[in-house]
């Protein structure tokens, strides 16, 4: 891994949302870089920071509401619902599995 794939993922390893391989990887690279284990350590404080001192937004209640049907009518073109046994929901083209071409 390269030091700036590490730093554009420190976010997104700081909010645990990176796979188990990739979380490896990037402590991995942190053990080897004291630069980025530095950086990534400074993010870590800053964000703390943040989180103790800005006070959590409160959203009005319509505000996912309306947030949810902007969305459905911007991205709706590019949508397909879909029912499973989980639940239902919408799939990004992207995220469907590939169709076999004949
Ligand atoms: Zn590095």
């Amino acid at each position: 891994m390269e030091c700036e794939d590490f730093e554009a993922m420190s976010d997104l390893l700081l909010e645990d949302v990176l796979s188990e391989a990739l979380r490896h990887r990037m402590e991995k690279h942190a053990l080897l870089c004291a630069r980025c284990a530095h950086n990534l350590h400074t993010l870590q404080q800053v964000r703390a920071m943040l989180q103790e001192y800005v006070a959590t937004a409160e959203m009005p209640p319509s505000f996912r509401e309306r947030t949810q049907a902007r969305l459905q009518q911007t991205f709706a073109p590019s949508l397909h619902y879909s029912h499973s046994e989980n639940g239902s929901q919408y799939l990004l083209p992207f995220a469907e599995p590939e169709q076999e071409t004949q």
